[in-house]
């Protein structure tokens, strides 16, 4: 059976990783998670004290070619995780300080080039599933499925707030809300490949949609598409 590469573009806080992640397990395909690589060079900026209430950018451009950010399977858990410098950061990127500092890591055009092009590598062969800002715009744009996941922000920080919770961090809904909106606007607005739905991806507004019908939707495109490839 012949495989296709398909591409999740959308807002933060989404759900476009969990869609992607399931997706992957169920068509036996390759997950590819982008925004933990942008996510991981905001946390080196942050170890390293390149982050003083503002980005030392400068100061972050003289490591970025030494990075080293790859994918490994954890075997506990089945997942594939980031690793920084051969150190698994999945965790340590989930914090609401990497999430404040991203988006502003992720504008910068030297970082977008280093890591589109590790992304590209990645996504050479078919069989891939990977979701971030520009996947269907400018990482894969031949890939056969095209989404573009958004919701209202209030829906998004809401579910976002619960998890961070869940995940014993101590923060406010107003703060998550602040953050999702500041994201939204700088991923839109960034000069290098903003935040856009490819003109050939599909559509797909989950505020009032829960995730098995999100599941089963998407699963019927990448079935039709796969069908007339046959
Ligand atoms: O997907 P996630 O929310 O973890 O991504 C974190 C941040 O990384 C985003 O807010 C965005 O600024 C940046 N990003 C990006 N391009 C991608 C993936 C993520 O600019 N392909």
């Amino acid at each position: 059976m012949k495989k296709i590469s398909i591409a999740i573009d959308g807002h933060s806080s989404t759900g476009k990783s969990t869609l992607a992640r399931e997706l992957a397990r169920s068509l036996g395909y390759v997950y590819i998670d982008s925004g933990a690589m942008y996510r991981a060079v905001a946390l080196f900026a942050l170890e390293n004290g390149l982050v003083d209430d503002t980005l030392d950018e400068a100061g972050l451009l003289e490591h970025l070619q030494a990075l080293e950010l790859d994918f490994k399977v954890n075997p506990e858990t089945g997942r594939s995780e980031i690793h920084l410098n051969g150190k698994n950061v999945e965790k340590q990127i989930r914090t609401i300080e990497v999430s404040r500092y991203v988006s502003e890591v992720a504008a910068i055009p030297q970082v977008r080039t280093k890591l589109v092009a590790l992304q590209q590598e990645m996504g050479a062969e078919k069989g891939v599933v990977m979701d971030g800002r520009d996947i269907g715009t400018v990482v894969l744009p031949g890939a056969e499925l095209k989404l573009f996941m958004t919701a209202a922000p209030e829906t998004r920080a809401a579910r976002r707030y619960k998890e961070l919770l869940e995940r014993g961090e101590t923060v406010s809904y107003a703060e998550v809300l602040k953050n999702v909106r500041h994201r939204d606007h700088l991923d839109s607005n960034r000069e290098v490949s903003p935040l856009t739905q490819a003109a050939d991806a599909i559509r797909l507004d989950n505020s009032d949609m829960g995730l098995k019908e999100q599941y089963e939707r998407v699963r019927s495109y990448a079935e039709r598409i796969l069908k007339a490839k046959k």
